[in-house]
């Protein structure tokens, strides 16, 4: 099973192509092309990445119909607001050279700000310009905020998570409410590899301690966008779909959560320092 339903309706790839840091135009689009030729259908791009172009360019020069990718990218913190996003949006798709985007999403809840930037999203799908309306980096208090401002609920809500931060909290509460959960970071952005334990356990199934913990994720039905623009890593980390970890191995990887956050934490009221010259 490569595709998640979502509430809404619409299939999205379990795994995609993570392009945080890619900006060099040749080494992205050599990524993408390997992703797109190893069987990834999906790829999470932000206009904070620089990158949107790149991407464009090399969904256009790869054999792979438009259709068959699952294309994400996000408004940044200083374009948020309704009109703000909505002329975000139309940069975006210009960048990309699309004509519609398969999700886009909030990609921090800027107080004050992010449920206007959510009703323009909802504006936009309402428009069939988005198949996914979506948010990043929000947690209860912002989900219920949007409840109160919204009429359509965001479908996926992408968060760090990974063996050192496992959310199962917040997981709980988007379940609860059929919103999908995307684990950006989900290899804890390289921290938690190399790794003993992990690589024990990999050896049972003939894979490595990398494989293990993607397919951690996706026991918990979690969609991932691993990052690498090395060739055969990212065939590796989509090569996680013939095994399937046992209770015992899942146990042993509940033991790794530790708070072991890497970026901002929204809930704190001055998360947005950690923006500050971005
Ligand atoms: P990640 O957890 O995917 O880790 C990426 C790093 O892990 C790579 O740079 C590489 O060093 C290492 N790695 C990758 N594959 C490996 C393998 N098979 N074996 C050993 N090491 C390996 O971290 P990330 O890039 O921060 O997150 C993935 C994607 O999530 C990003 O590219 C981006 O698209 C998205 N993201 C979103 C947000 C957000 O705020 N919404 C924030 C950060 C990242």
């Amino acid at each position: 099973m490569l595709m998640k339903k979502l509430s809404n309706g619409e299939k999205i790839p379990k795994v995609g192509l993570g392009v945080y840091k890619m900006t060099d135009k040749e080494e992205a689009i050599n990524a993408i092309t390997t992703a797109l030729e190893v069987g990834y259908r999906a790829i999470d791009t932000a206009t904070l990445y620089n990158n949107e172009s790149v991407v464009g360019e090399a969904i256009k020069v790869s054999n792979v119909p438009r259709e068959d990718i699952f294309i994400t990218t996000k408004v940044w913190n200083s374009d948020q607001g309704y009109d703000e996003t909505l002329r975000a949006f139309e940069k975006s798709l210009e960048l990309l050279q699309l004509d519609y985007l398969d999700s886009y999403l909030t990609h921090w809840p800027v107080p004050g700000k992010f449920t206007e930037t959510y009703r323009a999203i909802e504006r936009l799908y309402e428009e069939k310009l988005i198949r996914v309306p979506g948010v990043s980096n929000h947690h209860e208090e912002h989900l219920r905020e949007l409840e109160k401002s919204s009429n359509i609920k965001p479908v996926i809500n992408q968060i760090e998570c990974h063996p050192l931060l496992q959310q199962n909290e917040l997981i709980a509460f988007c379940k609860e409410r059929d919103i999908s959960v995307m684990a950006w970071g989900p290899l804890g952005r390289g921290r938690v590899l190399p790794d003993e334990v992990l690589s024990e356990i990999g050896k049972k199934y003939n894979k490595t301690a990398a494989q293990v913990i993607l397919r951690w994720h996706l026991e918990r039905d979690t969609i991932i966008i691993p990052k690498s623009v090395t060739p055969s890593r990212i065939k590796e980390n989509f090569e996680v779909f013939d095994f399937s970890l046992d209770q015992a191995d899942m146990k042993k990887l509940e033991e790794y959560d530790c708070n072991g956050r890497t970026g901002a934490n929204s809930s704190e009221p001055d998360f947005m320092r950690h923006f500050e010259g971005m």
